[in-house]
């Protein structure tokens, strides 16, 4: 499979090379040059197949050029080691639970698959992996590239904004795991990263990559939880069509999910949940597309205002609106409403939500036909929103971490400081 960039149909790479170089010559995102279709005894037969054997067959088309059968088939052992259960929340509603893996939000299954698939493609020149992170992406890749060798790992996070939860699960892994605590916000980090990136002289003297979203290899084992979901839900469906609420940030998931359904999976429709940030509610609703700047609010995941894989659907659908509504409806809830769905849903249906789930689960329920089964994704674990669900069940209790066996640096918003940053060796 040959990747193609969004922005110009003449550059077109190898998965390898797809995934050292993350963005594209022109500043577009790759993608496969087509979708392939999986034969319908496949999806026959699913039931009886383990989640591993799905998996490669899968995936074995869109990564053949860059990774043996055996390799893969390592990789996917390396990254499917937690699993993904459909748990029942009402009669024809479940939550498809994707916190049970190290750091307990969905990024851990393509971080993880991602730095195996970097570990495979490694030529005795180290790595470093440069990130900023606003909490749940730095956790994920630090716990996914933990150890991977080859690979030395520098997280940027903003001094004091991110949970110490959050904190805790990069800072306490050390090894190839570098954390910099940068006295700055987000977008300081992010700025900080990008002008590495752009760094010509830097970049001859280091191979750096980066791991943020929208690295093909993370993106496409996302499609997997889709499969698995449609496996364990199959025999009970009957008739039903199923249905998928996607909480959605950057849109790296519901571009998942789409893949997926192209590839033949039956699911019929997608709803795209939004918060506040609602540009691409927007977009379904009236045709334009208008990226504004992110707002804070309870489900922090999904507070992005100019989506990254927006690019990746409009390639995908030829830029057609009707067709993009045909497979994809949205809708979206305010933090009142979260508060209130994780309150009712606790009380109703003893079922938890995180935020990002209350709004999956409130958007999924607003579209829901009589003949459908619907499932929204649970992307988070509730322990690591604890503090808002506290605001409607004072007494959730939260777990205590203890930040004083972890290591991290600290530096000023400063490049100079970053190039120092970078030259530290790995123990
Ligand atoms: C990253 C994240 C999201 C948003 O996913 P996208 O693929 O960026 O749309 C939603 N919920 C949680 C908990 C996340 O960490």
């Amino acid at each position: 499979m040959k990747y193609n960039c969004t922005r110009n149909n003449n550059e077109q790479v190898s998965f390898k090379e797809a995934v050292i170089k993350g963005l594209t010559e022109q500043g577009g995102l790759y993608i496969p040059e087509q979708i392939p279709t999986l034969p319908s005894s496949f999806f026959e037969q699913m039931e009886t197949m383990d989640d591993q054997a799905i998996a490669f067959q899968v995936l074995a088309p869109f990564v053949a050029d860059s990774l043996n059968d055996e390799q893969l088939k390592q990789v996917i052992a390396e990254t499917l080691v937690f699993p993904t259960p459909v748990v029942p929340v009402t009669e024809n509603v479940g939550a498809l639970e994707l916190f049970h893996g190290p750091t307990q939000a969905f990024k851990d299954v393509g971080a993880r698959f991602m730095s195996r698939c970097l570990s495979h493609f490694y030529d005795g020149k180290e790595v470093i992996i440069l990130v900023a992170t606003s909490g749940d992406t730095g956790s994920a890749v630090a716990s996914g590239f933990y150890n991977v060798p080859g690979v030395t790992v520098k997280i940027l996070f903003p001094k004091g904004k991110v949970s110490p939860y959050q904190e805790y699960q990069m800072t306490s892994l050390g090894k190839n795991i570098h954390v910099i605590e940068v006295d700055g916000t987000f977008d300081d980090c992010q700025a900080l990263v990008k002008q590495a990136f752009n760094d010509e002289k830097l970049r001859k003297e280091l191979a750096i990559s980066s791991a943020n979203s929208i690295n093909i290899a993370r993106l496409l084992p996302q499609m997997l939880y889709y499969f698995f979901a449609y496996k364990q839900l199959k025999t009970q469906l009957g008739n039903k069509k199923l249905v998928v609420s996607v909480p959605c940030g950057n849109l790296g998931n519901l571009t998942a999910g789409i893949i997926a359904k192209k590839m033949g999976l039956p699911i019929e429709r997608f709803v795209a949940a939004n918060n506040a940030n609602d540009t691409f509610y927007n977009y379904l609703n009236t045709g334009e597309y208008h990226p504004k700047s992110s707002v804070l609010t309870y489900s922090n995941a999904m507070d992005v205002g100019a989506p990254s894989n927006f690019e990746r659907l409009q390639y995908i659908y030829n830029d057609n609106l009707e067709a993009i509504k045909k497979d994809i409806s949205s809708f979206r809830y305010d933090d009142d409403a979260t508060l209130q769905e994780i309150e009712d849903c606790k009380n109703k249906n003893n079922y938890l939500l995180d935020p990002h789930g209350a709004v999956g689960k409130l958007a999924l329920e607003a579209s829901l036909n009589a003949n459908e089964y619907g499932v929204f994704l649970e992307t988070a674990h509730p322990q690591k929103f604890s503090e808002v669900i506290q605001k409607v069940i004072p007494n959730y209790e939260s777990e205590a971490v203890d930040l004083s066996n972890c290591s991290k640096e600290s530096m000023n918003n400063n490049y100079k400081e970053l190039l120092q940053q970078l030259t530290v060796k790995a123990e």
